[in-house]
């Protein structure tokens, strides 16, 4: 974030930002659920230029044990990003950052999840960052709940999340790794729509009052469009063809 408000030009005059979106517009998302064969549960997403990938085993046993807890699963979460998936080689060994992000996001996910129903085992959620391109957790807990459900996991509901942030001295939705870098602020959210329960809210930057008012509503506005994604591609890979249901219906005629 760059301190204090100075114009960046970030917004052109037409009032579009820097890859032409209108300020409240989502960047192009796409998920796919269960691409990978061995993991019990995986998703991918692309939003704008991230692109990244889930994978769920579990619920297993845990292991080291001494980790296991009598009460409930364990959520453990790895958020990784690959050595190319910035511009200048990423160093493998997980930062500080990776390591915070970890944790903000299995956080963000474990409200959703029934763990008490697995006590002493554990749910492994592994991220990694192909490429990044600013908000890159958000989209990481959206994907990360997919491959969740993917795995037949029971959720209390998906976990959607969006970013909005101030860029120019303007309220926008889901910034990109530039708006990120040069803008003024950055709030990303997740939400559970079902129960209306935030899991993530985070403050990157300044904002006044009315500007945190109208981004948060922003973000979650945000969140409702991720979830209709999220279950549309949850629809396209597990609601039954046309074609299948006709081919029982007849079947059941013979
Ligand atoms: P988020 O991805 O959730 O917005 P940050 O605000 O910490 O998380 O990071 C913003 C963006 O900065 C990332 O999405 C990524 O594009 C970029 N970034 C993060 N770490 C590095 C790094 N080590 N090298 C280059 N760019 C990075």
């Amino acid at each position: 974030m760059v301190e204090g408000s100075q114009k960046k030009n970030l917004i052109n005059k037409k009032g579009l930002r820097v890859d032409g979106r209108k300020p409240d517009e989502l960047r192009s998302t796409k998920f796919e659920i269960g691409l990978l064969e061995k993991a019990m549960g995986s998703a991918y997403v692309e939003q704008g230029k991230n692109k990244i990938i889930a994978a769920v085993y579990g619920p297993r046993e845990t292991h080291p044990r001494h980790l296991a807890l009598q009460d409930r699963a364990l959520l453990r979460c790895r958020y990784h990003m690959a050595p190319f998936s910035v511009e200048e080689r990423k160093r493998p060994a997980p930062s500080r950052r990776e390591i915070e992000l970890s944790k903000v996001i299995g956080e963000a996910l474990e409200p959703a999840v029934f763990v008490d129903l697995y006590p002493r085992a554990s749910i492994d959620v592994f991220i990694e960052v192909l490429q990044s391109d600013g908000g890159s957790r958000c989209a990481s807990i959206s994907v990360a709940s997919l491959a969740l459900a993917d795995a037949g996991i029971p959720l209390r509901d998906l976990v959607a999340s969006c970013a909005a942030g101030k860029v120019d001295g303007e309220i926008v939705l889901d910034l990109n790794d530039d708006e990120d870098k040069l803008g003024e602020a950055d709030l990303p959210v997740a939400l559970m729509p079902q129960s209306e329960s935030i899991t993530l809210l985070q403050m990157d930057g300044n904002f006044s009052q009315k500007e945190f008012e109208s981004a948060f509503n922003l973000a979650l506005k945000g969140c409702g469009q991720i979830y209709d994604l999220q279950k549309q591609a949850l629809k396209e890979k597990y609601s039954i063809k046309k074609e299948v249901l006709e081919d029982l219906e007849g079947e059941k005629e013979e």
